[in-house]
């Protein structure tokens, strides 16, 4: 039988968790969530998806929508619900998700990790999901960092990493955030990254700073790697190119910027021109050359999409599905990643 999957929270990610949870051959999209009117609402209509009101009466009857119920009656109907609220207000839907039955909740990367108990990366921890009533997809950023250091880590054995996030200031939809003419350091040491990766990737020392710029497109990751064994650049290469939901993009092919890969994602054909994998520059690939056991990298993440994947094996691991690769293999034929 289908996994019955409700989505919470229909911005950003929740809409885009909603298409992905339609196109899944082993889950059914029960109905998504309307906390206001927008035009994401009238979207959702017009792909037939259930709509259900939440935090009492809101706009959609005086704008044309009649709900299908509120958020209680799609409880009832569902096996797992992914919460996309904005950041904390999931860890307050916690207890809601007991009620008027216990639902499984798959949480985003604005909760913290005390608060959900289990962070989630696909290729990097799977099995701590398996049957687990609440996981948390972890953000964008740690997303990104955990699956290119997972990777380093397996094949090198890592000693310690540093890592600079220069991060878009705000998603290309948002009018209230920014900054539009400053960079923005963030004044903590380290940034709430590294400990974040740790919940995932337990035993990596990893010590992260952050700012952010003014762009809408990508963020852009810097990371210096000790590794424990030695290392040349074409075997580095050769470990992105196969790793899962890693991409290799070149300067050769003229992707040498957020915006060229922004770019090349909309040529894909990509839905929303969306970019799920991590795309490592293959040019900015570094091993320092007198102990060849530093391996320097740049990568970008698009902050709106690599999450989504993950929504999908997190479901299928808290539902007992129990082989990663075969999850990741299902996930990404749907979403067309090599
Ligand atoms: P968003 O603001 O785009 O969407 C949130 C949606 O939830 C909106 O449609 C809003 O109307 C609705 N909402 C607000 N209060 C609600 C409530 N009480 N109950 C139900 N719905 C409610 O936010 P987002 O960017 O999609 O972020 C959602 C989560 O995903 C956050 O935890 C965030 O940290 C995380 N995340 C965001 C990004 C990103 O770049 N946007 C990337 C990775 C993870």
């Amino acid at each position: 039988m289908a996994i019955r999957v409700a989505i919470n929270g229909y911005g950003t990610i929740g809409k885009r968790v909603a298409d992905a949870v339609a196109m899944q051959k082993d889950m059914k999209l029960a109905g998504v969530t309307a906390h206001s009117y927008s035009f994401n609402t009238e979207i959702a209509k017009q792909k037939g998806y259930k709509i259900f009101t939440v935090g009492g009466d809101n706009d959609l009857k005086l704008n044309g929508i009649s709900p299908d119920g509120d958020l209680n009656n799609l409880l009832e109907m569902v096996d797992v619900i992914v919460d996309a609220t904005p950041k904390k207000v999931g860890k307050e839907n916690l207890e809601k998700y007991y009620k008027p039955k216990k639902v499984k909740a798959a949480f985003q990367g604005g909760e913290k990790h005390e608060a959900i108990g289990t962070s989630f990366v696909a290729q990097c921890n799977y099995d701590e999901a398996i049957n687990k009533d609440y996981a948390r997809i972890v953000s964008c950023n740690t997303t990104g960092l955990c699956r290119t250091l997972d990777a380093v880590n397996k094949k090198y054995g890592i000693g310690s990493v540093h890592a600079t996030m220069v991060r878009r200031g705000a998603d290309p939809w948002d009018i209230y955030h920014g900054p539009i003419n400053a960079i923005v350091p963030v004044l903590e040491m380290p940034s709430h990254h590294g400990p974040d990766v740790q919940t995932v990737l337990h035993n990596v020392e990893i010590f992260t700073t952050a700012l952010s710029v003014p762009s809408t497109l990508m963020h852009l990751h810097t990371l210096t790697v000790d590794l424990k064994k030695k290392a040349n650049v074409n075997d580095a290469i050769e470990l992105f190119k196969n790793t899962a939901r890693v991409r290799i993009v070149r300067n050769a092919e003229h992707l040498r910027s957020t915006a060229e890969i922004m770019e090349f994602a909309r040529d894909l054909g990509r839905l929303r021109g969306d970019m799920p994998e991590i795309c490592v520059w293959q040019e900015a690939i570094g091993i320092t050359s007198n102990s060849h056991n530093k391996l320097l990298y740049m990568q970008a993440v698009h902050q709106e999409s690599d999450v989504i994947p993950e929504n999908i094996d997190c479901v299928r691991a808290m539902m007992g599905f129990k082989d990663s690769e075969k999850s990741i293999k299902m996930t990404n034929e749907t979403f067309g990643i090599r």
